[in-house]
């Protein structure tokens, strides 16, 4: 014999429940059908009750319960068997209007009154399926038999057993029974708890020894994450009777707890299938032990709306009974308790229970205390609310070392405070408390961190959206298909903005819609809103981009950081402020375990600072740097000419994009030594900028000057150029603007280098930097290309995004 049980939505609709024929008729075994309500159709007599507690009108409730009936007997059934079907229910509504009236007008609704309600939606579904099948109705408040623990009764296991298996031996092939309803001895009417269907077909598998208890849902089987929070959660194919009771303790809702127990008890495997999709594997729950090449990790849940008490005194430790007496107070009122954790001091115990037994718990726990709280030996009675509960499940974790520690150091780096934390001895399962706000970023964490999900997500947040930022969006959507192919990576867009407006989307804007939706947002931009968005809308993996060059912008790094949020800058300004300041920047970051990069500061996508991390991480030592660090400036020495004179060459520059906005920035030296002194800091030397010596190659006089006159007084520098340029070409020799560094001392500045030298040929815009190390030391590193330009510098961001990802 086999035992199907379907659930709301498999129920719910026509289509579906045609779904259920198929399934059911099929079979060659004897069949008992247990069924629940239609979906939601519990929670509308729920709320009929409660409503009609309060004295509201329900009328319009009453008539949408009836009529969803109404509308499936007509889908489902000829008009033969619909009008003897309509018969069949028609008394059992009129019970139900008659009991609501009694409620409205008594005004209360005991316990009692509300399991007689609630049990409706299985009497009437049971009806209807039975009847759709044209197979026996078996009662199963008849056979299923408790105490008179109103809204989750205790079962009589022996007597329900007996019934049962006398009520199937008489079955032909197929039989339907309703979930969820049973009675106790006086015969009232009593309920097996919200979600109680799974139990009643739990219990007739138990009882008849079935070969297989099959739980047909609306979801493909058991998930790794509930898939409503977790897009990326995929079904388990099999689970210990243990690995699913633990799952679904800590708030799994596809399967109702107390439904494990008995089919465990008798060996009998569960199969957990999606109605809707009968031919996928789904999940099997059964005794084998798992392999030990599976996930350490076979799942994650969750139930939020959690209270955590914490009793604390040094008056606690060593004395007996103390845990006796607080569990005791809590079960002599029902207040069941979903997670304990205790200090080794045995000077605290917290213990998180529903948060609606709040107040009673409180009032207990202080009764029960009540000497030990007025001589202070207990010191303190905690109460934090708005909690949620987490737990990682899987059998192999005690195979596996280091979980806790990956578990909880992910956590951290997201910025996540752990509130408690318990561990099963059996180690198959560590749960902790986190706030309510706090959980859908910690799923994600964590469903991520033990690779339950195909891919890592990272959440982008882009300021500036111009020449860089702009070809940055570009490559994004260019490998965004290739990178979550085979890098396991998906980049997601959450939030832009320019200098005029802002958008966020928590699901990711669209590439190719991102400038309408920007053009169009009513979001005026502001840096401090826009980093305050990103902070609350508390996503996990998440990351700041600088596009811009704005100093403004910098200022808002140190707060990300803080936040746990990581940081890409393609503006140098922060990297190259106050030392004091760079190494708070640095030190945040090393400290909240997110990352603060920005090779593109020097040599746009060079991996110039990457390549002296690595080879400091590795144990050198950089002793010396030289370098040509400006685009713009070997570019105009590179097209001074006899027809190009040098007032000309600057304005090139800045018509190709090489140049800063205002060109003095690279005509000073004070671009050069910003990236200098980068690379120094990076090197591990502690430089200012001001303490980077500069030989000025132009009069000091244009950079007091406006912009305006100085685009209109530069000629003047021309016939000075020419006249030295023709000494240069005449010996061969060519200007290069070079920047030094040698063992923390710095300078820059314009010097002749003959053929041979390694700067010699360097063309257009081209960057290259000379790197002397102990390791690299009689022949020094070189490394040389493009030093500017939108696109390399948009592939350099792209490549320090990937860095954050850590694949
Ligand atoms: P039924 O009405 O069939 O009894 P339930 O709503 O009680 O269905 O349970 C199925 C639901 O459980 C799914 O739709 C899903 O949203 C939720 N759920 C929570 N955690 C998990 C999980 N780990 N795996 C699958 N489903 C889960
Ligand atoms: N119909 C009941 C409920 O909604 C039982 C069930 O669906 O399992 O709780
Ligand atoms: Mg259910």
């Amino acid at each position: 014999m086999k035992i199907l049980k379907f659930g709301g939505t498999s129920v719910g609709s026509v289509e579906n429940v045609r779904r259920i024929g198929e399934i059911v008729l099929n079979q060659q075994d004897q069949i008992v059908v247990v069924v629940s309500a239609l979906g939601g159709v519990t929670d509308n007599l729920l709320t009929v009750a409660q409503k009609a507690a309060l004295g509201a009108r329900i009328d319009g409730e009453m008539m949408a319960i009836r009529k969803r009936h109404e509308e499936m007997i007509d889908g489902l059934f000829n008009e033969h068997d619909g009008i003897e079907t309509l018969n069949a229910i028609h008394p059992l509504f009129d019970e139900l209007e008659k009991i609501i009236q009694g409620v409205f007008l008594i005004g209360e609704l005991t316990p009692k009154t509300l399991d007689k309600i609630l049990g409706f939606g299985e009497r009437l579904s049971s009806i209807l399926i039975s009847r759709y099948l044209n197979v026996q109705l078996i009662d199963s408040t008849l056979v299923i038999r408790t105490d008179r623990n109103f809204g989750k009764a205790n079962v009589d296991f022996e007597l329900t057993y007996k019934l049962i298996s006398e009520a199937c031996s008489t079955i032909k092939q197929f039989a339907v029974a309703p979930g969820f309803i049973s009675s106790a001895s006086d015969g009232s009417m009593t309920t097996l708890g919200r979600g109680g269907s799974d139990y009643t077909a739990a219990l007739f598998a138990a009882a008849v020894h079935a070969g297989q208890l099959e739980i047909w849902t609306d979801v493909d089987g058991f998930m790794t994450a509930d898939p409503r929070v977790i897009s990326k959660a995929y079904t388990i194919p099999m689970l210990t009777y243990s690995e699913a009771m633990e799952l679904s303790h800590f708030g799994a809702k596809v399967i109702y707890p107390p439904t494990i127990l008995p089919v465990y008890q008798k060996n009998i495997p569960i199969h957990i299938k999606n109605t809707m999709n009968p031919l996928g594997d789904g999940t099997l729950i059964c005794q084998s032990q798992t392999n030990g090449k599976d996930h350490p990790i076979k799942g994650i849940s969750s139930i939020s709306g959690i209270t955590l008490f914490t009793i604390q005194g040094l008056g606690m430790v060593g004395v007996t009974g103390i845990s006796m007496r607080l569990f005791g107070a809590l079960a002599k009122h029902e207040i069941n308790v979903i997670l304990i954790s205790q200090a080794s001091s045995e000077n605290s115990i917290s213990f998180a229970i529903d948060s609606h037994f709040t107040d009673i718990a409180g009032e207990a726990i202080s009764y029960e205390f009540e000497r030990e709280i007025a001589s202070g030996r207990i010191s303190k009675l905690l109460c934090e609310k708005e909690l949620s509960i987490v737990a990682i499940v899987g059998e192999n974790m005690k195979h596996s070392a280091g979980i806790a520690g990956k578990l909880f150091h992910t956590i951290g780096k997201n910025g996540i405070n752990v509130v408690a934390i318990a561990q099963g001895a059996s180690e198959q399962n560590i749960s902790w408390v986190v706030k309510n706000s706090d959980l859908r970023k910690t799923l994600n964490v964590v469903h991520e961190a033990f690779f339950l999900s195909p891919y890592v997500e990272l959440n982008i947040f882009l300021v500036g959206v111009g020449t860089v930022g702009r070809d940055l969006i570009e490559q994004i959507s260019r490998q965004q298909e290739k990178l979550k192919k085979e890098h396991r990576l998906k980049l997601k867009i959450t939030g832009v903005a320019n200098s005029r407006k802002m958008i966020f989307d928590r699901e990711g804007i669209d590439v190719t819609t991102l400038k309408d939706r920007i053009d169009q947002s009513d979001e005026k931009s502001d840096m401090s809103q826009f980093c305050q968005t990103m902070v609350h809308m508390n996503m996990f993996n998440s990351v700041f981009v600088d596009c811009t060059a704005n100093a403004k912008i910098a200022e808002h790094y140190l707060f990300v950081l803080e936040n746990f949020i990581s940081v890409v800058a393609a503006n140098k300004v922060a990297a190259s402020s106050d030392y004091s300041r760079y190494r708070a920047l640095k030190e945040m970051a090393a400290k909240h375990g997110v990352k603060f990069l920005f090779e593109t500061n020097v040599g746009a996508g060079l991996p110039l600072i990457s390549t002296i991390n690595d080879l400091m991480r590795s144990g050198d030592r950089i002793v010396r740097i030289e370098a040509v660090l400006s685009g713009t400036l070997n570019f105009i020495f590179n097209t001074l000419s006899k027809d190009i004179p040098f007032s000309q060459a600057v304005r090139m520059a800045k018509e190709r994009g090489y140049a800063e906005p205002d060109p003095r920035i690279d005509l000073s030296g004070i671009d050069v030594i910003r990236k200098l002194v980068i690379l120094a800091r990076e090197s591990g030397y502690k430089i200012e900028k001001e303490e980077v010596v500069n030989t000025q190659f132009i009069p000091s006089g244009y950079f007091e000057s406006t912009i305006e006159e100085f685009w209109s007084t530069i000629s003047g520098m021309d016939e000075e150029f020419e006249k030295q340029r023709i000494i240069l070409e005449a010996g061969k020799q060519k200007w290069r603007f070079v920047g030094v560094m040698n063992e923390g001392k710095a300078s820059v500045s314009l010097q002749v280098v003959d053929p041979g030298h390694p700067f010699y040929d360097l063309e257009g815009s081209n960057n290259i930097v000379l790197l002397t190390s102990e390791r690299y030391n009689e022949y020094p590193m070189l490394i040389k290309g493009y030093g500017a330009g939108a696109a390399v510098t948009a592939a350099g961001v792209f490549a320090d995004l990937i860095k954050v990802s850590n694949i």
